[in-house]
């Protein structure tokens, strides 16, 4: 008797949730592609050491190595048993719905200029989140860098964003930052969160619900006690100084309303800023897919399956929330597809426990992401010539005056104002400054394409199926 082919779902994201829905998946009779942008599978949890620099303790500046063991040795086991294919280097620019399927657009190569497709019979998205920068004179220096930006350094390149750092912003994301700066070497000069005490307190019972996450941020404690790092809670960073890069910030005391407060102004001298605000999800993929958005992030129900038939999203592009987070839903999301694709009703017994860490969890973050949320009158530090969309360079006092003279009521009509928004990062930055600094809402931006696309690719995507498949006997195209 022959086999029954397996069905085919294509994963987004090889990080946490990107693996960990792939392994449920393929260890429950499904062929999955999984399609990432690094030349690694990781994500940014577990980003590794690019191969060409032969690290000799790839562990060093790693947390839960043994998770990531356990999640590399499973993607190897379903690698050679052919269940599973890790495209890398592939930047999904565009999921295609059509009646037979969907189809992943991506580009390859170090220009991301060659095209590649993937049809698959359904698509999981776990393309993660990226940090929140909010600006302040003197960020666009030689020297600032977002937080994660200096452990992505660190983690995959093995070096050091400076001598003497200072990290600042706010979230859980400052502590392995500043931890993992100060292990490798750099003297780093403080850690300034935005968040004071009184907003942890206040949420103290979600957040003890965590006691292992609670843990973690005494140990965490525990590492900068040792390497004498000092914390200045509830401060914030009000300007960055240097001639032509980096030499010192100056950071300030807040008040209760999330002011600065007078006379508390102290300069820090430093090479290196790590800055970050928080995390946004990446939702562009679900938003091309027509998927629904909640606030900033992709709707899922349950089983982490968006409104779009087919479709599931798991990790932090459907909220923020840490890596166990992503992982839990990553599983739940694999099960799922696993059993719909096969045609079975899923038991959510059989993933009570995931279910369960979700919900925990979900109601931990949603706590921590209250308690961090940026000093409330952050802009009034921003001044005019501060320039807020590094991509178009457009200042704050232009930004101001398309409200204030123009009449702009939403952050649409200040990008056709002033230009804002509209170069090649299509906002992604500068969208929550301009919508911080205007009074408009934030929300999850939409652009038709995850990335930017050469013209010549567009062109040759479109069209019917009949030049489609005239096309495919010529062009790089992978149909699994
Ligand atoms: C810069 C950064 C640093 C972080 N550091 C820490 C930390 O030290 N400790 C901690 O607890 N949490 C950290 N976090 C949060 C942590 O990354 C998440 O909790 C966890 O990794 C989320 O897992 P995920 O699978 O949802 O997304 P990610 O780990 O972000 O993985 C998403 C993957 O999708 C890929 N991808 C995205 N879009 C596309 C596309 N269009 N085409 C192809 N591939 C795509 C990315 O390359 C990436 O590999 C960090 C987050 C960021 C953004």
């Amino acid at each position: 008797m022959t086999e029954r082919p397996r069905p085919h779902l294509a994963v987004v994201g090889a990080g946490p949730a990107g693996l960990a829905a792939t392994l449920a998946a393929a260890r429950h009779g499904v062929r999955v592609t999984l399609i990432d942008a690094a030349p690694e599978a990781g994500g940014q949890f577990y980003r590794q050491p690019a191969a060409g620099l032969k690290a000799l303790r790839p562990q060093a500046p790693h947390h839960h190595r043994p998770g990531w063991l356990r999640l590399r040795d499973g993607l190897d086991r379903e690698l050679e048993a052919g269940h599973v294919v890790h495209l890398r280097d592939r930047h999904v620019w565009f999921v295609e719905r059509r009646p037979e399927g969907f189809t992943v657009h991506a580009l390859l190569g170090p220009e991301q200029e060659r095209p590649q497709e993937v049809r698959a019979d359904a698509v999981l998205l776990a393309t993660g989140g990226y940090e929140k920068v909010l600006p302040f004179p003197g960020w666009t220096l030689p020297g600032v860098v977002t937080a994660g930006g200096a452990q992505a350094m660190l983690k995959g390149g093995l070096v050091l964003p400076g001598r003497t750092a200072v990290v600042a912003g706010t979230g859980p994301l400052l502590l392995p930052v500043a931890t993992g700066l100060a292990a490798a070497g750099a003297r780093v000069a403080a850690l300034v969160e935005s968040a004071g005490p009184r907003a942890f307190v206040r949420r103290s019972p979600a957040l003890a619900t965590r006691p292992a996450k609670l843990a973690e941020g005494a140990r965490y404690a525990g590492q900068l006690l040792r390497h004498r790092v000092r914390t200045l809670v509830h401060h914030t960073v009000v300007e960055a100084h240097g001639d032509r890069r980096l030499e010192a910030v100056t950071v300030a005391a807040l008040d209760a309303e999330g002011r600065v407060r007078p006379g508390t102004r102290r300069r820090l001298d430093c090479d290196t800023l790590a800055v970050g605000h928080g995390m946004l999800p990446h939702t562009d993929l679900a938003q091309g897919l027509g998927c629904r958005v909640d606030g900033v992030a992709v709707h899922v129900d349950d089983e982490q399956r968006t409104d779009v038939p087919g479709v599931w999203a798991a990790g932090e592009a459907t909220g923020v929330g840490g890596a166990d987070l992503a992982l839990a839903e990553g599983h739940i999301a694999g099960r799922s597809a696993a059993a719909r694709l096969s045609g079975s009703q899923p038991d959510p017994r059989d993933w009570a426990r995931a279910a369960g860490t979700r919900a925990g969890l979900r109601r931990f973050f949603a706590a921590v992401d209250e308690a961090c949320a940026p000093p409330a009158h952050w802009a009034e530090q921003v001044t005019d010539d501060t320039v807020v969309c590094r991509c178009e360079e457009v200042p704050a006092g232009a930004v101001r005056r398309a409200v204030t003279e123009l009449g702009a009521g939403d952050v649409r009509t200040v990008k056709l104002l002033t230009r804002a928004g509209m170069g090649w990062c299509q906002g992604r930055m500068c969208g929550p400054a301009v919508a911080g600094l205007t009074g408009c809402p934030e929300t999850a931006g939409s652009r038709p394409f995850a990335r930017p696309v050469p013209l010549g690719v567009l062109a040759r995507a479109g069209g019917d199926d009949e030049s489609r498949s005239e096309r495919r006997s010529g062009q790089q195209s992978e149909h699994q």
